[in-house]
């Protein structure tokens, strides 16, 4: 999956998960995880992610790279926020290489800045279970309260405005440059970060084909 932060990849990878049963692999989350659970990587990625810096290529591709290990891998995966560099990019190549595999489809998510900065500033997560609000499209039913696991609801710190700004650059300057490298190989499949949440299942099926 590729595309800017806030385009929706992350549900989008959701759906394709379901619908072809394979797993997903969202660098955020597991950096994430590595920062509750205070490892090492975590300490390091923390202080990037905060200000919506990209975590260094060494301790990313070493976590997906690890990730690669497990077996479930075998029969296709989905890559969520990964690469995002021209380096995570060469390691990707590398990691397929040793593994055997080769890339189907890189699905770009195509949205508009000012709507990502609308989406993401009012963005809400369960900390508990993952579950993803917005104040005005999918409040939760009680304010504030996860309505999945009855947690109390965060702002993530990187969905704040200056920092939203912050993330938008830094994916024009280092990973927009990845989608020529992808359409040169003829894998960019282009999708809208528009399309409504009830249409997005029949939309992703038949894109995919
Ligand atoms: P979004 O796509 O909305 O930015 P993510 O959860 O994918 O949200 O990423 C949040 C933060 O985690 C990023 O701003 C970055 O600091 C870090 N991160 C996630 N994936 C990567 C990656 N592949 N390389 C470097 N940093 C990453
Ligand atoms: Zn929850």
């Amino acid at each position: 999956m590729l595309g800017p932060p806030g385009s929706g990849k992350g549900t989008r990878a959701h759906i394709i998960s379901e619908l072809y049963d394979l797993p997903v692999i969202t660098t955020g989350d597991m950096l994430r995880t590595a920062v509750a659970e205070g490892t090492e990587c975590g300490k390091i990625a923390k202080s990037y992610m905060d200000k919506g810096e990209l975590v260094p290529d060494d301790i990313v591709n070493g976590v997906v790279r690890e990730r690669f290990q497990k077996p479930d891998v075998e029969d296709g995966f989905i890559l969520d926020g990964f690469p995002r560099s021209k380096g995570q990019a060469d390691a990707l190549d590398q990691i397929l290489e040793d593994n055997n595999i080769e890339l189907t489809h890189v699905i770009l998510v195509v949205l508009d800045d000012k709507v990502i900065v609308e989406r993401l500033s009012k963005r809400r997560s369960c900390p508990k279970c993952g579950e993803i609000y917005h104040l005005e499209s999918k409040p939760p039913k009680k304010q504030g309260v996860c309505d999945v696991c009855g947690a109390a609801l965060i702002q993530r710190d990187d969905d704040k405005p200056d920092v939203i700004k912050h993330r938008l650059e830094v994916y024009a300057e280092q990973t927009k440059p990845l989608i020529k490298k992808y359409r040169d190989q003829g894998l960019i499949l282009e999708t809208s970060g528009v399309i409504p949440m009830d249409q997005l299942r029949d939309h992703l099926k038949e894109l995919l084909g």
